[in-house]
């Protein structure tokens, strides 16, 4: 029997790894790998190590959840180490857990390796602090695309009005109207957004708008992206940014 390390590869930047993340990565007898993890990673795995690929395409899950649990579980019994490979960090909006729990329940040793999360990494690779004196005391890291079928842990939009800085996650599809949204529930529509596609990455690419912008006409955005709303947007030039492609502020 083996055990399961359910691993954050961070944003994207191989060298943004733990080097928990990389010693187990370097160790690995098979890892299940997701859509957000930089394929320059997986190079460090062992030749005889298997890959495996269990990414889903945003929109249409190219492999179910239960049927990814299932290969964990059988990759469990026939594998001494077991890599699970998750973009950013596996316990924020990874499903993680669920896999954790999965594993747990059924006997198997799961230990979690947890990594930069593109709600922090990303912005910072584009000189965005999303925290600053005087500008940013606090912020919050939101799903853009809420499941359905979730019911009561919805977005409560209401308590998202006094926060400085509010960081999206998976919002491309929806930031018409989460944009939409944030107007309505009182903050300021001149307001700076920033996305960051593919951050941390050789093609990473920022764009800027404000929040009445968004609303009413949003500029092209690619996913994956980071969403950052909030005065510390204006930072950027300034706190260090990588790489920028900039659009009307
Ligand atoms: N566990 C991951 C998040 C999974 S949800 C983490 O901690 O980062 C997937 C979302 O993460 C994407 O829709 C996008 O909003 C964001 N994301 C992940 N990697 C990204 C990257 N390199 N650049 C921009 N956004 C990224």
């Amino acid at each position: 029997m083996g055990k399961v390390y359910i691993v954050g590869a961070g944003p994207g930047d191989p060298e943004l790894l733990t080097l928990k993340a990389y010693r187990l990565i370097k160790s690995a007898d098979v890892v299940l790998y997701d859509r957000l993890v930089n394929p320059e990673i997986l190079l460090l795995a062992k030749p005889e190590c298997q890959l495996i690929y269990v990414g889903k395409e945003e929109g249409k899950h190219t492999i179910e959840q239960e049927k990814i649990n299932e290969l964990l579980l059988h990759y469990a019994h026939t594998k001494e180490v077991v890599v699970r490979l998750k973009g950013g960090d596996p316990f924020v909006f990874g499903r993680g857990s669920e896999e954790a729990l999965f594993l747990a329940q059924h006997g198997v040793e799961v230990e979690v390796v947890p990594g930069i999360s593109s709600a922090t990494g990303v912005p910072a690779y584009a000189g965005i602090p999303i925290t600053f004196r005087r500008l940013s005391s606090s912020f919050a890291v939101i799903t853009g695309h809420e499941d359905p079928k979730k019911g009561s842990s919805s977005v409560d939009w209401e308590s998202l009005k006094g926060i400085n800085t509010l960081v999206f996650l998976m919002a491309v599809s929806n930031r018409k109207e989460i944009a939409r949204r944030l107007i309505e529930v009182g903050r300021d529509p001149k307001e700076p957004v920033a996305f960051i596609e593919r951050g941390t990455t050789r093609e990473q690419r920022v764009v800027i708008t404000d929040l009445y912008e968004l609303a009413n006409d949003p500029p092209e955005v690619n996913p994956p992206a980071v969403m950052v709303v909030g005065q510390v947007v204006r930072l950027s030039p300034y706190c260090g940014q990588v790489s920028a492609t900039w659009q009307a502020i």
